[in-house]
């Protein structure tokens, strides 16, 4: 009989476009994990908050209109052949989510405290059972400041922009490789900087600057770690 391993929570934060996403998507499905893109909830909660006219001209958040309707605000995911689809009150907006104009509004949407405690209060009870790997900025300091395995991805800002701009002319989204810069080196600032569970490296985190590394690199430097945690759990 073979032992069973360990159930253990992993947490991958970092910045903008540094491939966390696609790298923790690998290391759940290969070791039979849940994988939640916790960014995805806080795009689909500006998805709303675009649609329903709370993002003023100016650019800022009618914060009081979106706290207000944040009980009425339902995230959920299906997955569809391994990969997650976002589900806004029951419809698939995954696709709608990664477009340019939900990247520009997002962090001033995440940096709102009810915003942040309504999210990570359902990512902690996606987290309950384990067994799932999460990744967004302040999984290992906020969401999960126990887990297991804890990982902060970087890379610089034009090695970021550089793949996320190809990223998203290959899905047919126009835009400029100056434009998806811009928009991640902002995004970064805001993340950084507010007030409410800043971005942040966990103090036990494991280190990774991925600017050097293939996607296959990534992905075995990964499922080396995960299994070196796990053996010493054993
Ligand atoms: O991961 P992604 O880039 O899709 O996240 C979109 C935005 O959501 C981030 O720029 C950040 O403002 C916010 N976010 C956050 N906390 C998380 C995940 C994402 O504030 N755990």
């Amino acid at each position: 009989m073979t032992p069973q391993l360990p159930s253990i929570i992993i947490a991958i934060d970092g910045y903008s476009s540094s491939g966390k996403s696609s790298m923790a998507k690998v290391l759940a499905r290969r070791i039979g994990y849940r994988y939640i893109d916790s960014g995805a909830m806080y795009r689909a909660v500006t998805l709303y908050a675009m649609r329903n006219g709370m993002i003023l001209a100016d650019g800022k958040v009618d914060e009081p209109a979106l706290v207000a309707a944040l009980p009425q605000i339902n995230i959920d995911f299906n997955v569809d052949n391994f990969n997650q689809r976002t589900l806004l009150n029951g419809e698939d907006v995954e696709d709608e989510i990664r477009q340019l104009g939900v990247s520009s509004n997002v962090s001033p949407v995440a940096a709102i405290p009810a915003v942040r405690h309504a999210l990570v209060a359902m990512q902690q009870k996606m987290g309950e059972s384990k067994e799932i790997v999460m990744d967004g900025r302040d999984i290992g300091t906020t969401v999960f400041p126990d887990a297991e395995m804890k990982v902060f991805v970087n890379a610089s800002a034009e090695t970021r922009a550089r793949r996320r701009y190809i990223e998203l002319t290959e899905k047919g989204v126009e835009t400029t490789y100056e434009a998806v810069l811009e928009n991640v080196v902002g995004r970064d600032y805001i993340d950084e900087n507010r007030a409410e569970s800043p971005l942040r490296r966990a103090d036990d985190a494991v280190d990774l600057d991925n600017s050097n590394m293939t996607i296959e690199e990534q992905n075995e430097w990964l499922y080396n770690l995960y299994n070196s945690i796990i053996n010493k759990l054993a």
